[in-house]
């Protein structure tokens, strides 16, 4: 399947209910900093906490009858996870998480509360993924993955819809990049309906997959590396079918920040916005804080996707103080 525009206006009826249309709110610290508007797109807010509930959710919807009394499965521990227990359980349908014995039991608990059902087997995620695989295969579960899916992607591109309603001349997005779900379905929204804006994804240094695989011209394994911004953690898949093509084809340009500017952009968000956001969010205001948009904040109103809060909140503490 394709990515259309059109199905992108039909995930955006789809989830309406189900799914927040998120507040853009004016950071006047920011704005003062670069002497520029600088927009922060509050996604944290969603029920689960993070964006992913709009592709889980849509995913869910394009399910049939059958399909939905099967249930749905998924190997993601962290946002998609959650996001999917919630999207399924809402629908009448369950879900399945299947995960390693490495991981931790805040995010096993989490996972339990958000709905979902645990198959917990083997020590390491590739095992879990094997596993979420034979369940497709034996029991008919649709297998429904974290970025490359079509009706993920659709959903995630909602938010540009929802960017271009509220304020028709942003000049920049700023989007948080790992697999590419995200950046790849807003990339491709707003240069199919307004070319002139700059879209620009951010990540960590340590470990981002995609932006290496950019760098080497096809999909590329990295080592995966501790850091605070863990939900932009893990590979593309080689075989990936979407998500680089998309990237690669509409994404301006990709930037990477360092641990010590997310801890920074995570106090902050804190201290003047007076929000809690996760590591993964915090990246678009660490590169602003950086001087990396510098070239950009003469173009116009900037928007910061701050993508999701489900941050451990002892470290959260440690962090802020
Ligand atoms: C998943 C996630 C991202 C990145 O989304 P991709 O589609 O994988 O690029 C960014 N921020 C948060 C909080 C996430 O959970």
């Amino acid at each position: 399947m394709a990515i259309e525009i059109k199905n992108i206006f039909k995930a955006k009826q789809q989830i309406k209910d189900k799914v927040l249309v998120t507040p853009m709110v004016l950071s006047h610290v920011l704005s003062r900093l670069k002497n520029t508007p600088v927009y922060l797109k509050l996604e944290s807010l969603q029920p689960t906490g993070s964006f992913k509930l709009r592709g889980a959710t849509n995913a869910v919807a394009n399910l049939n009858t059958e399909q939905l009394h099967l249930g749905v499965v998924t190997a993601s521990t962290g946002n998609h996870g959650l996001a999917l227990a919630y999207a399924a359980n809402n629908a009448g349908s369950k879900a399945v998480v299947c995960l390693s014995n490495l991981v931790p039991k805040n995010k096993v608990d989490a996972l339990r509360n958000a709905g979902a059902i645990l198959e917990i087997e083997g020590d390491s995620q590739d095992h879990a993924l094997q596993k979420a695989k034979n369940l497709m295969q034996q029991q008919g579960l649709s297998l429904i993955p974290p970025f490359d899916h079509a009706d993920v992607i659709a959903g995630q591109a909602t938010i540009a819809l929802e960017i271009l309603e509220q304020l028709p001349e942003t000049a920049t997005v700023v989007v948080p990049l790992s697999g590419g779900g995200l950046l790849g379905g807003i990339a491709f929204v707003l240069k199919t309906i307004a070319p002139s804006i700059n879209v620009i994804g951010v990540t960590m240094e340590n470990g981002c997959a995609m932006h290496t695989s950019l760098i080497n011209g096809k999909p590329t394994v990295v080592t995966e590396v501790a850091t605070l911004a863990d939900s932009l953690g893990g590979g593309i898949g080689l075989d990936n079918q979407y998500t680089f093509d998309l990237v690669r084809k509409y994404c301006d340009k990709t930037i990477l920040v360092g641990e010590d500017s997310i801890k920074k952009a995570i106090k902050h968000i804190y201290q003047h916005e007076r929000l809690v956001v996760e590591g993964a969010a915090s990246v678009g205001v660490a590169a602003l804080y950086e001087g990396a948009l510098d070239e950009y904040i003469n173009c116009g109103p900037m928007i910061l996707l701050l993508t999701g809060q489900n941050i451990d909140m002892e470290l959260h503490r440690s962090i802020i103080c």
